[in-house]
């Protein structure tokens, strides 16, 4: 049966806003958008399928780029510099989920923070533990929840605790592929943490699973602080830069994320671009680690497509559009204007294109999942007092994002089904 929804309807359209005044959103038994028509052109035989969602504003649903499940209890943890950050809680942390009944509940805590701030589709580090990687894919399944996640690599420079051979990381990362690679909406991707972290072997595991199964995401970290690169040059000094380090392992292909990206030379640079690679920038975590600013004027300049990502628990916030109002202010600080459409973007239409999924999500259009979310301005008066006082669509949004947060966001969709309903 046909569901249709009618609000206010905000999406991309050719890398640009698109704004429908009281829309209906047809959308099928598949969980797919069929049609999106002004709400007067609709047929009579839909108009008791109707969910009227006005006076609200639906928008796709966010994409988060980098998200570490593991660490959804630690965020808004004190602590020194990444790698010290690293040491003192989040390894201490993420030696917890040799637990299951721990790794369930913060499973489900991690989803419902998920839902709760509108994010329809999560690319996640996962853990160390194959059994605690299960439990969230699992959990995701059971949900409806369209997560791509993976086993976490470490066999160096961590607690003793949380490293895993390379051959038993290996064989973690095949057995949970074998079930979960392209199950339904869920994914697997291949996740060695950072090259601090794996040893040359470790390196080479990553690069046969990537050259046998090389449409997989392949997600890792660069670039982060300085502090880091330094580490790396000594634990790589064969190699000149850091990006040097996954391109000879061959891990520098179109599906490769690598989160910050902050500290890279014009070579790195251009690596990127010319390899079609891509860029999760994690604003909220770049301000409380103090790692440095990302430039977005140079990613967009040579089009390296970037999404943004909240990086729980360094970034202290499940929200994008909050992490897309601290991008802002990260490109402002370094005198660039981010546009609204560009912020927009980077959490919808462009974190799609990141995650290769373009074609299924991050835009409201006919043949793509009715993932969205519900914004509703009424939920705070004040803000709508200011809400009110704004015509264009434009401004409407970049308010959205400087103040609104996920105190607006009333209900999420996920496959036009209801995944999240403010209480
Ligand atoms: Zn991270």
């Amino acid at each position: 049966m046909m569901k249709v929804f009618r609000a206010d309807l905000l999406t991309m359209k050719d890398r640009e806003l698109f704004f429908i005044e009281d829309a209906a959103m047809l959308v099928n038994e598949d969980g797919k958008i069929s049609e999106i028509i002004e709400f007067n052109k609709l047929s009579d035989e839909f108009l008791n399928e109707v969910s009227d969602l006005r006076p609200c504003l639906i928008m796709p649903g966010f994409i988060d780029t980098h998200v570490h499940y593991p660490q959804t209890n630690m965020r808004g943890s004190w602590s020194g510099s990444l790698l010290e950050w690293l040491m003192d809680v989040a390894y201490k942390e993420e030696g917890k989920f040799r637990n299951e009944t721990y790794s369930k509940s913060i499973a489900c805590s991690f989803l419902d923070n998920l839902l709760s701030n509108g994010t329809t589709t999560a690319l996640s580090y996962g853990s160390s533990f194959k059994r605690a990687d299960e439990i969230l894919l699992e959990t995701a399944y059971e949900k409806g929840y369209p997560l791509i996640t993976g086993m976490v690599f470490m066999d160096r420079e961590v607690d003793g605790n949380l490293k895993v051979d390379a051959q038993k990381a290996y064989d973690d990362h095949k057995t949970l592929s074998r079930k979960w690679r392209k199950k339904g909406r869920i994914d697997v991707a291949l996740t060695p943490r950072f090259a601090i972290s794996c040893t040359e072997e470790m390196l080479n595991v990553c690069k046969a699973i990537a050259t046998d199964d090389n449409d997989i995401i392949i997600q890792t970290h660069l670039s982060e602080s300085k502090e880091e690169i330094k580490k790396v040059r000594e634990l790589f000094p064969e190699s000149r830069y850091y990006l040097d380090v996954y391109l000879k392992y061959d891990l520098v292909k179109e599906k490769s994320i690598f989160a910050h990206c902050i500290h890279l030379s014009d070579y790195e640079w251009e690596i990127l671009r010319e390899k079609g690679s891509s860029i999760s920038h994690c604003p909220s975590s770049n301000l409380f680690l103090g790692s440095g600013l990302f430039n977005y004027r140079k990613a967009r300049d040579l089009k390296i497509k970037t999404g943004i990502g909240t990086d729980i628990g360094a970034g202290t916030s499940f929200s994008l559009l909050h992490n897309a109002e601290l991008a802002y202010y990260i490109q402002k600080i370094q005198g660039y204007n981010m546009m609204p459409v560009d912020l927009f973007a980077s959490i919808t239409s462009g974190a799609a294109e990141v995650l290769g999924l373009q074609d299924q999500i991050g835009t409201l259009e006919k043949g793509k999942y009715a993932d969205f979310v519900v914004i509703a301005p009424e939920n705070d008066s004040n803000f709508l007092e200011r809400y009110k006082t704004e015509e264009n669509i434009n401004e409407k949004l970049f308010l959205i994002i400087m103040s609104g947060q996920e105190r607006l966001i009333s209900r999420v969709y996920i496959s036009g089904n209801l995944a999240y309903k403010k209480g």
